[in-house]
Order: structure tokens, then sequence, then C-alpha cells
């Protein structure tokens, strides 16, 4: 693919200005300039179907008109953009309108919690938060979990790439297999269950139990409803805080508000982030139970927590998109949809493919990390951005805007078919 010299002369400066550790303007070599919806576009004219969406931080689609006129408006009001966290009325407004239109419909009660901007520093918190609620150290966390880049979070996540680049011991927390890591067969919560119970298994009590409902960077694994509520009833049983990292799956991406719904739990912590503030700006939260609230005044602090912009564009994502069953109905259609259209493309290959996920989250394992980047390669080339999860990225990840239009959803896979037909017969051909 030629690269325009204009182009080129803009990635090297970056290059050149930039640490090594970036790693998406890696992926995807090109200067993006302008962001609408599904599509984003380049410096050089090119057209690109986001399946990425900022990782999972933009549900609603980049530059969603509806929810940017909601922060054009409290912009051109002088309103208060910081005020550290301090009472203000777009507060108030989010927290009342989250209560009304997602909790209150769903039974639940808590209260909020805004964290410094990260996902990984509302992790933080709820963990921090879990151990001083039961004055016990240890976590359960899954295989393959991902909870951020702070020293706690990844502590408690499975990656080794990222643990090793920590450079310091990494304790806390005990790994217990996710659902399904031993195959369909074994029953994994069992497992969690005998070695807690157990008082000569070494494992020491939890003060919580942190789970994915859907594991995002750890390849789209995908826990079941039984697993899931046995987890939670372990959690309970052994006196341990049930949290759910809701940062990536939340928001509407299985088709549900909240990841769990389809389960019926009654998490003690949720986190919520990625695309909480609808447009794309930073903002994390945790939901507490009240009668774990036992925090001190100021105990874990932050400048940028509850930042009013972020919130004014949370609480216009809600009104528009919570309010009714709609667009809930329309991301399941869109998910079962997409998800017939995978399953074709994997036994069109002979079934050496797996597809799994909910909703508009779906993974496409390739099980080969070659054909999974060659895939992925040839789709950006061809004007598909879509990223690779699992533990050695041989997972093809597809995170469509769940506002996505179903022509844009077909263009896409459709790119995507092409490209993973290529890379198949380029990998056959050696
Ligand atoms: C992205 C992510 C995080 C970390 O959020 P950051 O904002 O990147 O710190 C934590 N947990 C899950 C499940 C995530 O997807």
């Amino acid at each position: 693919m030629a690269v325009k010299p204009s182009t080129m002369r803009t990635l090297e400066a970056l290059e050149a200005l930039e640490s090594n550790v970036r790693s998406y303007s890696r992926s995807f070599p090109a200067v993006f300039s302008r962001a609408r919806g599904s599509i984003m576009l380049t410096d050089d004219g090119r057209k690109l179907i986001d399946f990425l969406s900022g990782a999972g931080a933009l549900n609603y689609g980049h530059n969603n008109h509806e929810i940017k006129a909601a922060l054009t408006r409290y912009l051109a009001s002088d309103a208060v953009v910081h005020g550290l966290d301090m009472a203000t009325p777009a507060k108030l407004e989010f927290m009342e309108t989250f209560s009304s239109v997602i909790l209150r419909e769903r039974n639940l009660q808590y209260r909020f919690q805004f964290t410094g901007p990260t996902g990984a520093n509302a992790i933080e918190a709820a963990l921090k938060l879990s151990r001083k609620v039961t004055g016990r150290q240890n976590v359960i966390s899954f295989t393959r979990g991902y909870h951020g880049m702070s020293l706690g979070a990844i502590a408690a996540s499975g990656n080794r790439f990222y643990r090793v680049g920590s450079s310091v011991s990494l304790s806390g927390a005990t790994f217990m297999p996710y659902d399904g890591y031993f195959g369909l067969a074994v029953d994994t919560a069992n497992f969690v269950r005998n070695v807690l119970m157990d008082e000569s298994s070494g494992v020491d009590y939890p003060a919580a139990i942190l789970v994915e409902t859907v594991q995002g960077e750890g390849g789209i694994n995908v826990a079941g409803r039984e697993w899931l509520q046995s987890i939670q009833d372990i959690a309970r049983s052994v006196g341990a805080l049930f949290i759910v990292d809701d940062i990536q799956m939340g928001c509407g991406r299985t088709g549900e508000f909240f990841s769990f719904e389809f389960a019926g739990l009654s998490p003690d912590i949720v986190v919520l982030s990625k695309s909480l503030s609808g447009f794309g700006l930073p903002l994390s939260m945790l939901l507490i139970k009240e009668e774990f609230d036992s925090w001190q005044p100021g105990e874990h602090t932050g400048t940028f927590r509850g930042n009013n912009l972020a919130l004014v564009s949370a609480t216009a994502a809600i009104d528009l998109y919570w309010r009714t069953q709609t667009f809930s109905q329309g991301v399941q259609r869109m998910g079962k949809l997409m998800r017939r259209r995978l399953d074709a493309v994997a036994s069109q290959h002979g079934n050496s493919f797996a597809v799994r996920g909910r909703g508009l989250a779906l993974g496409f394992d390739c099980q080969m990390a070659e054909i999974a980047e060659i895939t992925t390669r040839k789709a950006f080339e061809k004007g598909l951005l879509v990223e690779r999860c699992g533990p050695h990225d041989q997972v093809i990840k597809f995170l469509p805007a769940l506002t996505i239009d179903l022509e844009t959803l077909h263009e896409g896979l459709q790119i995507f078919e092409d490209s993973l037909a290529e890379a198949l017969k380029s990998t056959r051909s050696r």
C-alpha cells in the first residue's frame, strides 16, 4: 500500500518525538484527521470503518452529534468544567439520571464514587476499598483477566508481558481458572469453591473476587450465567466483595447496559469507565453498595474525578439511548446478525476457527497468531480498523459502535472476510 509523502513525513515526525511505548499507531500507520460515527478519515483521504471503537470507549460512535450538542451547550454557557469533586448541577444531574434510568429500572441501588479518569484508577479504588472493608489482602482474579496498567491492577491481570513490564514483585492476587479454561467439561467454579473452602489449600481468604463477564483483552472469553452466579455465591459465602469489572463490556456492549444483567447478578462493586462518558472523554466510577461505602472523606482522591464535561456527555448518552428498550434490542439484533455471519465464515473454512462473544463484543479465534496478524493488516489496507486480543494475539476482536448502521456493519464484515481469505491463501502457499 502506497503511503503519501506528506503522511509519511507526519508519521516519521511522530515516531521521532514519541516514546517507543506507542502501540496503536504502529498497527494502524495512518494520520487520522476526522471521525464521525463508525467512520474515520485520514489526512490522505482514506476512509476507514472502525471496528475498534477506541478499545470500547466509543460505544456511541465518534463525535456523536446529539451528545456533542450537549457538550457544546455546556461549554458555551461558561458552566464549571473543572471543579475537583465540588458540587455542580452537572454532577447531580448525572447521578439522578443514572439512578432513575439505569439503576432503578434494574432494581439496583448503589452509591457513586468518581475516581481518577482511568479505568485502572477505578480498579485500584475497588481493590483498596474491598481490602479496607474486609481487613484481608488477597484478591481472587482470573486467568487471562485484564484490569489495567497500575501496579495493583496489573497484579490482578494475567498477561505476562505487562506483569514483567512492571519490574516489581506483584502481590495480593491469586489466579483462578476462568470459565471454560479447561474446556467445557470442567466447572472451574467448583474448583474455586473447593479451594476457598479447604482449610489447607494455601489460598488466603480473599477481600474480593474480581471478574469480567466477558474477557475483552483476554480473548473474548465468555463466562456463562451459572458460572457467574456460582462465583457471586462463593464470594458471599467466604465474606469477600464481588466486583464486576464492566469497564469494557458495560454501557451496552453486550446488549444490556450492564454485562451481568443476563445472569441477574448483584455485584457489591461495579467498575465502569471506557464508554461511560458516551463521547470518548475520560470518566471512571465505582458503583458501591451502601453498606460497603466505608471510605474516610478524601481517602481515595485525585485531581480529575468526575470531570463535568464528561458527566454532561454521560447524561446525554443515557437520555438518548437508555430511556427505552429500543437501543438495547437493536444491539442484540445486530449482535446476532454479526454472530451468524462470523459463524458462517468459520464453518466455511472447515471449523479451524472459533467464534465467541455476546452482543456486539465478538471474537474470531484464528488459533494461529500469524493468521490473525495478516488478516488485520490486510483489513487495515482495505479500509477496516480491527484489533487483536488473547494470550497470543490470535483472536480478532470486533467492537463496532453500537450505533453502527447495517450497511456499514456488513461492509466491514466483507472486508474482514476478504482479508481472512487472503491471509489463508498467503500462509498456505508457503
Ligand atoms: C481498559 C480496561 C481497563 C483499564 O482501563 P484504563 O482506562 O485503560 O486504565 C480495566 N479493565 C478492563 C476490563 C478494561 O477493558
